[in-house]
C-alpha cells in the first residue's frame, strides 16, 4: 500500500490536470483479502474537535452564530424543536435533526458553550438510548439511510471531542445491520449518491477497531452508490439544467438525471476520491479523479465567488444564477476531507475563497436570516426575481427558510467545521498551519504537550503572528501553507529573517528545536488580481476575498417568522458599472485599510476596500429583479468617469462581482 509522503504531496502541489486517469469501479475492492488491512495514511491528520478554538475576528463570528439562528433555532422552528422525531417526537423525523446537530455540535465544543452543547446532547442522548435490538438508529417512522449517514458523521465527531465509551460499539452495532440489511434493502434515493459522506464514517471506525466487516460494508456501499469518478470522466451536464429536460427524465423513469445534476450532491461527491484513496492506496489516480471532478464543475459551471452555480441543478455560468447554501456548505467539508487526504495547498486556496466569500455572503449581519440561492451578480433580493431553473420564487430571501427548509437545518456546519480544520498534523509528527484565521490550538505533538496561538486580521490583513508554547523545548517539523497568489511571502522567526523558500502554493517547512515563547512573523503579500468569467467579465480578488459592488442595501420586511422575519432587499444606487482595469493594472488598484469591526464582514466596517475607476452602461439593465447577462468587454460609455470603493463580497449583500471592462482611452 502506498504510503503519501512529504515528496508526494509537494509533487501534488505542483501537478497539473494533464495527468487524468480513470480508476476501475470499485478501490474498496483492492485490499480487503487481507485480513486486517491499514488504510492508506493520509497527507494530514485532523485534530480532534476541540483542540482548535476560534480567537480574535473568528471566535466573534462563532459567537454571532450562536447567538443567531444556530442557538435559538430549536426554540421556534419544529422541524428541529421538542416534537423532532429524533427526540422520539412526532415531528420531522429525517435529515433535519441530524443536519442542525452536525453543526450544533462542534460550534458548542469549539466555543465551549454548555447551553449549546447541553441542546446537542439531546439528539445525542436519544439516539444512543433508542438503537434498537437489531442496531437501527433513528426515529422508526422511517428507515432511510440518508438521514442515518448525518448522525454517523455527528457521533464519530462526538467521539473524538470526549471519547464516550458509548460511541463505538454503537457505530459497530448498526454497520452489521445495515451491512446485513443492505442485500434486502439497498441504497436509494439520497443515500445513493451521498454514499461516500458513510463510508467517511466506516472508516473513521475501522482506525478505531480494525474489524474487517467495515471495508466489506465500505466495499458495498460504493458498489450500490452511485458512480461520481465515471459521471465525470464522461461528464455530460455541462449546460443549464433544463427543467424540461428533467420531467422528460422523470417521465421515463430516470431519477438519476436529477440527482447528478443536484447542487448539493455534487458538493458532497468532491469528497469521492479522498474516501476511495484511503483503502486502494492509489494516490496519484484518486488526485487525478479529484481534479478532474473540480475542474468539470468550475469549466461548465464556476462561479467567481469560489462555488459552482446550483438553482436547484447545475445552471450554467452566468453569475446571475444562483447557489444553494446547502452546496456552499457541503462543498466546503468535501474540500476539507480533501485537502486531509491530498494535502494539496491550492484545496486550501479554495476552501478560504468560499469561506470567506460565498458562506457568509449569504448571511446577514446576526446571521438570524439566510438565503436559499446567493447570486454572485445580486441586484435585489425579492419576491420578483426569478433567474432559477428550478427554484420557487423566494429563493433569494433573506429568511427563515426560504423556498424550502434544508439550508435552515444544514448551514450550521460551515465555520465550525472550517475552524476544526485550520490546524493538522503531518505524518512526521509535525503541525501544519493549512489554513489562516485566529485561533488557539492545544494539541500533542508527538509525546509532548504544544500550545499554538495565532493572532491575525486575515483574510482582511496580510500578517499572521504564530507563538509557540511547547511544554518542554524540542523539536519538530512545522509547516506553513503558502497561498499560490502570496508571491513574495516571507517568514521572520523571533524577528530575524528566515532564509527558507516560501513558494506560493507549496508549504514552508521550519524544522527546528522549538521553545515556549518562540514567535513565527508571517507575511503574505495581498495584491489586487483580475480573473475572467462568463462573457469575458471581470472579478477582482485581494488574497482570499473576492470584491464586490454594493449598491446600497434598503432592508424591507416582508413577514415575520417567530423570533426572526423573511427580508427583501431593494438598491438604492445603480450597479451597471464597467471598469477600467484589466489584468495589467490591477497592481495598482489603491487599496483602503480599515479596522475589523465587531461584526467582520459587514458593510458598514468594511475592513478592506479597492478603489476603481468606472463608467455607467445605460443599456446594461436588470430584468424582473435580475441583471441581464454581463455585456461582453471592453464596453465604451459616454457618461462621467467615476471613483467605485468595491467591498468584500460578503459585505455586500446586494452586489455585482462579475463586471464588464471599460474600453480605456489611450
Ligand atoms: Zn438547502
Amino acid at each position: 500500500m502506498s504510503r503519501l509522503t512529504r515528496r508526494t504531496f509537494v509533487e501534488i502541489g505542483s501537478s497539473t490536470l494533464a495527468a487524468i486517469a480513470v480508476k476501475p469501479k470499485s478501490a474498496f475492492a483492492v485490499n480487503i483479502r487481507e485480513a486486517s488491512p491499514k488504510l492508506a495514511r493520509t497527507a494530514f491528520v485532523n485534530l480532534p474537535l476541540g483542540h482548535v478554538r476560534p480567537s480574535g475576528w473568528l471566535r466573534r463570528q462563532l459567537r454571532i452564530q450562536a447567538d443567531g439562528l444556530s442557538g435559538h433555532l430549536d426554540e421556534f422552528w419544529p422541524d428541529v424543536g421538542p416534537t423532532s422525531g429524533w427526540l422520539g417526537g412526532s415531528g420531522e423525523s429525517w435529515e433535519r435533526g441530524p443536519y442542525f446537530v452536525d453543526g450544533l455540535l462542534p460550534l458548542a465544543w469549539q466555543l465551549e458553550d454548555e447551553g449549546l452543547k447541553a441542546k446537542a446532547m439531546r439528539f445525542i442522548n436519544w439516539t444512543l438510548d433508542h438503537q434498537a435490538t437489531n442496531g437501527m438508529i433513528g426515529p422508526s417512522s422511517n428507515d432511510d439511510w440518508w438521514p442515518r449517514m448525518v448522525m454517523c458523521k455527528i457521533l464519530a465527531q462526538y467521539h473524538d471531542a470526549t471519547g464516550d465509551p458509548r460511541i463505538v460499539p454503537a457505530l459497530t452495532r448498526y454497520f452489521h445491520y445495515q451491512l446485513g440489511a443492505l442485500s434486502s434493502r439497498p441504497l436509494n434515493g439520497w443515500g445513493k449518491f451521498r454514499w461516500q459522506d458513510e463510508v467517511l464514517v466506516v472508516e473513521w471506525l475501522y482506525e478505531h477497531t480494525g474489524d474487517a466487516f467495515l471495508l466489506r460494508l465500505a466495499s458495498l456501499l460504493e458498489r450500490q452508490g452511485y458512480d461520481w469518478i465515471a459521471g465525470f470522466a464522461n461528464f455530460r451536464h455541462t449546460g443549464v439544467t433544463q427543467r424540461a429536460d428533467l420531467a422528460a427524465a422523470a417521465l421515463r423513469g430516470d431519477k438519476s438525471e436529477a440527482m447528478e445534476t443536484h447542487g448539493v450532491n455534487n458538493g458532497q461527491a468532491l469528497k469521492t476520491a479522498a474516501v476511495r484513496y484511503r483503502v486502494s492506496g492509489d494516490a496519484a489516480t484518486e488526485v487525478a479523479n479529484f481534479k478532474r471532478q473540480l475542474a468539470a464543475l468550475d469549466r461548465f459551471h464556476g462561479l467567481p465567488n469560489g462555488m459552482f452555480s446550483c438553482d436547484e441543478h447545475l445552471a450554467g455560468l452566468d453569475p446571475s444564477h444562483g447557489t444553494e447554501l446547502c452546496t456552499v456548505v457541503e462543498t466546503l467539508y468535501s474540500l476539507e476531507v480533501a485537502l486531509a487526504a491530498f494535502g494539496d495547498p491550492s484545496i486550501a486556496d479554495r476552501i478560504e475563497k468560499i469561506v470567506f466569500n460565498a458562506l457568509p455572503g449569504t448571511f446577514d449581519d446576526a446571521m438570524w436570516s439566510h438565503q436559499y440561492d446567493q447570486q454572485a451578480n445580486q441586484v435585489q433580493v425579492g419576491l420578483n426575481s426569478k433567474p432559477w431553473t428550478t427554484n420557487g420564487p423566494e429563493s433569494n430571501l433573506y429568511g427563515l427558510e426560504p423556498n424550502f427548509g434544508c439550508c435552515t437545518a444544514n448551514f450550521h456546519q460551515g465555520w465550525p467545521k472550517f475552524t476544526s480544520s485550520l490546524w493538522m498534523r503531518s505524518p512526521d509528527d509535525g503541525l501544519v498551519a493549512v489554513l489562516y484565521a485566529p485561533c488557539h490550538v492545544e494539541t500533542t505533538v508527538g509525546e509532548h504537550r504544544v500550545a499554538v496561538t495565532v493572532e491575525t486580521e486575515y483574510p482582511f490583513k496580510q500578517d499572521v503572528r504564530i507563538h509557540l508554547s511547547p511544554e518542554t523545548a524540542f523539536r519538530f517539523p512545522l509547516r506553513l501553507r503558502i497561498p499560490a497568489w502570496a508571491h513574495g511571502a516571507t517568514v521572520r522567526i523571533n524577528g530575524q529573517p528566515s532564509p527558507l523558500k516560501a513558494t506560493p502554493n507549496n508549504y514552508a517547512l521550519l524544522d527546528r528545536l522549538w521553545a515556549s515563547g518562540d514567535v513565527i512573523d508571517l507575511h503574505l503579500p495581498m495584491i489586487p488580481s483580475v480573473s475572467r468569467w462568463y462573457n469575458d467579465s471581470l472579478a477582482l480578488m485581494r488574497g482570499p476575498l473576492v470584491f464586490s459592488l454594493d449598491p446600497g442595501q434598503s432592508w424591507v420586511k416582508l413577514r415575520d417568522r417567530g423570533l426572526t422575519a423573511d427580508w427583501q432587499v431593494f438598491p438604492e444606487k445603480p450597479w451597471n458599472y464597467a471598469l477600467l482595469v484589466d489584468e495589467h493594472s490591477a497592481n495598482h488598484i489603491e487599496v483602503i485599510e480599515n479596522p475589523v469591526g465587531s461584526i467582520p464582514f459587514a458593510a458598514q466596517t468594511a475592513p478592506v476596500k479597492l478603489r476603481i475607476r468606472a463608467r455607467r452602461l445605460d443599456a446594461w439593465r436588470s430584468e424582473d429583479g435580475v441583471a441581464t447577462p454581463v455585456p461582453k468587454g471592453p464596453q465604451s460609455s459616454n457618461l462621467p468617469e467615476e471613483v467605485l470603493e468595491l467591498i468584500p463580497y460578503a459585505a455586500a449583500k446586494l452586489r455585482i462581482t462579475a463586471f464588464p471592462q471599460l474600453q480605456s482611452e489611450g
